[in-house]
């Protein structure tokens, strides 16, 4: 029968209470670890190829052994045995256990841990309304191009925000570029030119930005990997935010100033359904 909330560890399939790691597990110790979330949208992953690219390049930067191609299968075996249609995994790869030692111990067995749950999505008058945002420093590490599951500035802005009643913060570098959210990618409107940071160490290469980014290039949209900075935020004709749960969610206010109209742009949500479209092409369950 089928199992709704599942999870994995090292090998075992099992309910997601009685899968425990040792408290030596430098995941829990220093955050030495990567994770992945990828969206299972009625049965079947989308882009699964892409989250697993971007966590072997994580682990190349940081010297953790992993195993491509077993992940990918626990991940296909983990959604079919919950039964789920639309749910989330969740997959992290820790550096392994070890008594504490900030030096990397030689020969450590990785831990991998994954769970499947059902997913909860946005309600559609989110999409509808848009989201609010403030303005933030971005006072993470200087490598956030890998999915490091060492996310307290992360963690602290996005309660920050959701405190006051914003879904996400628009981080901004001390020039004022702006960088992203604390769990999305950040695109803006400029002159009817579709803009966001290019990929490379300052942002997290999100694969619902690459998605979009090929939307927009199918629809013929203009676009430029160019970051905005904060002086220009005012004048965006259309804000959104990009992440594989949110998708495209239109930012109508920063800082207590509307954007654009004040309501979810009209690219906002011409990409919000092309995204959906290129989703129910490309979503796979093998
Ligand atoms: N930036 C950050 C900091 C994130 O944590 C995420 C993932 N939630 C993203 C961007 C978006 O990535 P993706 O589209 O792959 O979910």
């Amino acid at each position: 029968m089928a199992v709704p909330e599942l999870a994995y560890l090292n090998g075992r399939f099992l309910p997601i209470s009685e899968a425990a790691v040792p408290i030596d597990d430098r995941g829990l110790l220093f955050g030495d670890s990567l994770y992945e979330v990828i969206r299972v949208y009625a049965g079947k992953f989308f882009r699964l190829d892409a989250h697993l690219a971007r966590l072997e390049q994580g682990a190349r930067a940081i010297e953790l052994p992993i195993a491509v191609e077993e992940l990918r299968a626990v991940l296909l075996e983990l959604a079919r045995r919950s039964g789920l249609g639309d749910a989330f995994v969740y997959l992290q790869v820790t550096r392994g256990v070890a008594p504490r030692n900030h030096v990397i111990p030689p020969d450590l067995e990785p831990t991998v841990l994954a769970t499947v749950r059902p997913l909860v999505p946005l309600p559609a008058e989110q999409y509808e309304q848009g989201a609010r945002a403030i303005l933030r420093p971005d006072i993470r590490w200087g490598r956030r191009d890998i999915k490091a599951t060492t996310l307290l500035p992360n963690i602290l802005r996005k309660t920050e925000a959701a405190r006051l009643g914003c879904y996400d913060v628009l981080h901004y570098e001390p020039d004022g570029t702006i960088t992203e959210g604390s769990t999305c990618n950040i695109f803006g409107v400029f002159n009817g030119v579709l803009r966001t940071h290019p990929t490379g160490p300052r942002i997290l290469a999100g694969i619902t930005r690459g998605a979009v980014l090929d939307c927009a290039r199918e629809l013929g949209i203009p676009v430029e990997e160019r970051p905005f900075t904060r002086e220009e935020v005012p004048a965006a004709e259309e804000l959104f935010f990009t992440d594989t749960y949110c998708e495209v969610l239109g930012i109508v206010e920063v800082d207590g100033q509307p954007i654009g109209q004040g309501r979810p742009g009209p690219l906002t949500r011409r990409l919000h359904a092309a995204f959906r479209r290129l989703v129910a092409r490309e979503a796979r369950a093998d």
